[in-house]
């Protein structure tokens, strides 16, 4: 592998020095709101990620899910670096390939809009688009399995017009076998089957030119001929950076697929209520555990056994359905429950803590590190996307 050249070095001292009058420059910026000073920034910028691409950078991005792939995506498109991916697991070997493929704005029970909701989902969709990837199902319906969610559920409907606030006999037509309950209709909410998305997206890179190493990285200097890397491993960040680990809650989740019968008739949206479940051709996926406490990485007997109970409490007749798989794996969250994009070192990146909003956020998130990236500035990353000392 080619080793840094001096002309990159001298580059790069270039860079920080622009980075300086960049940060000038966007502090004039806030106190003064002059839109030249604007079009300036967006120049510096410009000269800046055309640095990078002059210098024919070569660039490592250890993990090949959502984030890595998303990062690896963004920087294609702005710049002309050599990209290479590393993934003992191949393309969405980690949480990535479990996911649901559940997606839409909003957060927790009291679905409140997640910071930058509506411009995460636009960015998100954007890249399904560019990997030819379109959803499994369209629309979630959320049942209300308690009076308070009735109460929060009724009152987005409210607030949003989009959303439909549904009485028991209307969300039974939707869905004849639920439990009678009152629901929300998300019209905007989707399902997509993560791993082809994965797989199409590396598709769509490997066309680019970037290239996939089927390797482990034990230690980070085993990447020092490269000019910029970006760790973006998930829930097994801290592995790779043992001398400061990050303030990060890993929690386990199992997942189910189950066989559909015959003449069961699928719904064309997905569902969430006490668990999710997502429909495709003859079977249904259903969970997640949030299992804090685990003694492996395993998929276990007693989670197979917690996910039934809860898919009885809302759709009894698809609780005992033969097995098809049962998975588990790792996500990483912060105490606020936001992404961290954070440089680590002169030449090091990471992008992590994707938690459950992964589909989410992964397009937003990549495209904002990878513009810090290219202009060599933090800065330019939204404090909740960067703050991870407050979220200890
Ligand atoms: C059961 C379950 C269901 C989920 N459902 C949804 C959902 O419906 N919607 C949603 O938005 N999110 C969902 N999520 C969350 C989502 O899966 C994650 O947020 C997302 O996958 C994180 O992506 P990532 O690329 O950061 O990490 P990962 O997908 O875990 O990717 C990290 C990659 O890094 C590789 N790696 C790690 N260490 C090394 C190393 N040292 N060297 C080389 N490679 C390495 C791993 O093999 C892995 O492929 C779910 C998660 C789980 C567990």
């Amino acid at each position: 592998m080619q080793k840094v050249s001096d002309s990159n070095i001298a580059k790069s001292r270039h860079c920080s020095c622009t980075g300086s009058i960049l940060r000038y420059l966007k502090m004039a910026l806030s106190a003064q709101k002059k839109p030249i000073l604007h079009h300036i920034c967006v120049y510096v910028i410009i000269t800046q990620a055309k640095l990078l691409q002059k210098a024919n950078v070569r660039i490592a991005i250890v993990g090949a899910g959502l984030s890595g792939l998303a990062c690896c995506y963004h920087l294609q498109k702005n710049s002309s670096a050599n990209i290479t991916l590393f993934d003992h697991n191949g393309v969405a070997g980690g949480a990535s390939g479990i996911a649901a493929g559940l997606i839409h704005p909003y957060q927790g029970p009291k679905l409140k809009l997640n910071f930058m909701g509506f411009e995460a989902e636009q960015e998100a969709k954007l890249l399904f688009e560019k990997a030819s990837t379109s959803e499994l199902q369209r629309g979630i319906l959320r049942p209300a399995m308690t009076d308070e969610q009735m109460e929060h559920f009724s009152a987005l409907s409210q607030k949003e017009k989009e959303n439909e606030w549904l009485k028991e006999s209307e969300a039974l037509q939707k869905a004849p076998f639920l439990t009678p309950r009152p629901a929300l209709f998300i019209p905007r909410g989707q399902a997509i089957c993560t791993k082809t998305y994965l797989e199409n997206l590396w598709k769509v890179c490997e066309k680019k030119g970037a290239k996939l190493f089927i390797q482990k990285i034990e230690d980070r200097s085993a990447l020092q001929e490269f000019d910029k890397i970006i760790y973006a491993t998930g829930a097994y960040i801290n592995d790779l950076i043992k001398e400061k680990p990050l303030p990060i809650s890993r929690l386990k989740g199992q997942t189910l697929e189950l066989f559909l019968p015959e003449q069961f008739e699928v719904t064309p949206f997905a569902i969430h209520a006490s668990t999710y479940l997502v429909f495709s051709q003859k079977r249904c996926m259903v969970g997640a555990t949030f299992e804090r406490k685990f003694l492996d990485y395993l998929p276990t007997k007693e989670a197979e056994l917690e996910i039934r109970k809860k898919l009885h409490e809302f759709a009894p007749s698809l609780s005992n359905l033969q097995l098809a798989s049962h998975k588990a794996e790792l996500r990483a969250y912060t105490q606020d429950k936001m992404p961290k994009i954070f440089k680590l070192s002169e030449k090091e990146w990471v992008m992590t803590a994707l938690g459950s909003k992964g589909l989410l956020y992964h397009a937003l998130v990549a495209k904002l590190l990878v513009s810090a990236l290219l202009a060599d500035d933090p800065s330019l990353i939204p404090a909740k996307f960067s703050s991870i000392e407050s979220a200890s």
